[in-house]
């Protein structure tokens, strides 16, 4: 059925980002309208009860000190957490050796070490000059936007392990292929979230806790109070706007209201028609944006096995598919769970192979790091996220060399009545839920005072 509907603000996206806003609306009494492409809420984060109730995290799963919005509203929905599990050792595969270590970096080869913490340093050092909100303002933008992250990884005088190691963490920390971003994009979003310590290690950073219902609990939870202002199966296809208007076409019909947010990644708000069109600099940016390529698998086996070997489950690895594994084990059950990411070109390729085939490489990869045992899971799931309709990819859009110093400006600066939101928006936590929520909320405070300076009464009001 067709249907022509009214609201002072309809929001695009039912993410995070999305519902932070249309709630922080709603709160401000402001009818609001949210239209969601897929059939559920939570966008990249998707949370699943499998077989015998395991619940499955396919999407966004991890929180960490410093995320203060999320950890905020998990607290406001009281929703369980758990540590995530890190006793005992990691291990580095590199060159063909199996190293253990503990901590965020690796420290089993001593001159791999020093080359890691001095790369550490330099990089933390070096984000904190850039200003989250504004990338493009640093005096070197220009140069930094034109060196690549790999151009820089290959500059430095590291061994060639150490070298390998922060191609294998840009992969999963971006996710992307080092020569794919550029520096200053690497710089951007490390400084987003604090620091690259902060970003890749587990206690005391973003891989610490994790919710026990799982992630998208945070959207169910924002969904509840909005009722059936969050239509489903509503794909946005068309954005006609006037000075004071915007008519919004979906599957399901039209909606008119007095301003739009757009809580989706770039690349895909480029792929909705405008009428009258983006300005150049704008579809320029959307044209310049690009999905992070990543698959999540998990390994379901009887009990965590590779625990009784004083392992962590946290693999870091130079070779293989999944060079990325976690212990991803649920306190209140008995079985062991492993956690891989295929990541970046890898993702890619991944994404051609055959099921079977995708799965027989996995196993592979985890004999080699956890040994024979690992051979024989008793569940295996899976999530192809560039397979995606809705999403083409994770965990984050980013940008390609050139377009954050040139373009940049374009990607939070309202369009007439539309406003952007979404994590690849967000000043803080960049790419993380806790940058969705504060994108989401920010564009809910950018259109309260927008509607206000133009005396724009709302629905409500009326
Ligand atoms: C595998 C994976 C692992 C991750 N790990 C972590 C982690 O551990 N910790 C962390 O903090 N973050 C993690 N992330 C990232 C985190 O999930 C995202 O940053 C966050 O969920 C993004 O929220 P968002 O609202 O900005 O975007 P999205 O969640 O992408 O929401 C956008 C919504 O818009 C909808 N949509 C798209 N196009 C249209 C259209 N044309 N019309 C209508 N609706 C549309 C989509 O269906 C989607 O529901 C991970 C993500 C993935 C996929």
């Amino acid at each position: 059925m067709v249907e022509d509907t009214r609201a002072d603000v309809v929001v695009v996206g039912a993410g995070l980002a999305g519902l932070s806003a249309a709630r922080s609306l709603l709160d401000a009494g402001v009818e609001v309208l949210v239209l969601e492409a897929r059939d559920r809420v939570g966008g990249r984060t998707h949370s699943v009860e499998e077989a015998d109730g395991l619940v499955i995290e396919y999407g966004g799963q991890w929180l960490g000190p410093t995320q203060d919005r999320v950890l905020g509203l998990v607290e406001e929905l009281g929703l369980g957490t758990f540590t995530q599990y890190s006793d005992g050792d990691n291990l580095q595969l590199t060159d063909g050796a199996r190293l253990r270590y503990q901590g965020a970096i690796p420290t089993g080869d001593p001159v791999q070490a020093a080359d890691l913490i001095d790369a550490m340093v330099e990089l933390t050092l070096t984000c904190m000059e850039i200003d989250p909100a504004r990338p493009w303002d640093h005096p070197l933008a220009a140069v930094l936007d034109s060196t690549t992250l790999e151009t820089w990884i290959s500059a430095q005088p590291y061994s060639d392990g150490a070298k390998q190691w922060v191609r294998t963490l840009s992969r999963a920390v971006f996710p992307a292929e080092p020569g794919e971003i550029s520096l200053l994009h690497a710089l951007f979003y490390f400084r987003s979230g604090g620091g690259v310590e902060k970003m890749i290690g587990t206690i005391n950073s973003a891989q610490e806790t994790r919710i026990s219902l799982g992630a998208q609990h945070l959207s169910h939870g924002l969904a509840l109070p909005l009722g059936d202002r969050v239509r489903l199966n509503c794909p946005v296809t068309r954005i006609d706007r006037s000075h004071d208007d915007v008519v919004v076409h979906h599957d399901g019909g039209t909606t008119t209201a007095r301003r739009a947010i757009v809580a989706i990644p770039p690349v895909l708000a480029g792929r909705i028609r405008y009428s009258p069109p983006m300005p150049g600099v704008r579809d320029q940016l959307t044209q310049r944006s690009f999905m992070g390529s990543v698959l999540k698998v998990h390994v379901v086996y009887a009990r965590p096995f590779w625990r009784d070997a004083g392992l962590s489950g946290h693999v870091t690895a130079d070779t293989g598919l999944v060079q990325i594994t976690f212990d991803q084990s649920h306190p209140d059950r008995t079985e062991g769970v492993l956690v891989g990411f295929i990541d970046s070109h890898l993702g890619r390729t991944a994404s051609q192979m055959s099921e079977p085939d995708r799965r027989a490489a996995v196993l592979e990869d985890l004999v080699r790091m956890f040994g024979d045992e690992a051979a024989n899971p008793i569940g295996y799931y899976e999530r192809s996220w560039i397979d995606e309709e809705w999403s083409r990819g994770c965990y984050v859009g980013m940008m390609t060399p050139g377009t954050w110093s040139t373009l940049g400006h374009a990607l939070r600066e309202p369009v007439g009545p539309i406003h952007w939101a979404g994590t690849e928006t967000a000043v803080i936590w960049n790419g993380y839920m806790d940058g969705a929520i504060r994108s989401g909320e920010d564009a809910a405070a950018a259109v309260l005072v927008d509607l206000a300076a133009h005396g724009l009464r709302t629905e409500a009001a009326r």
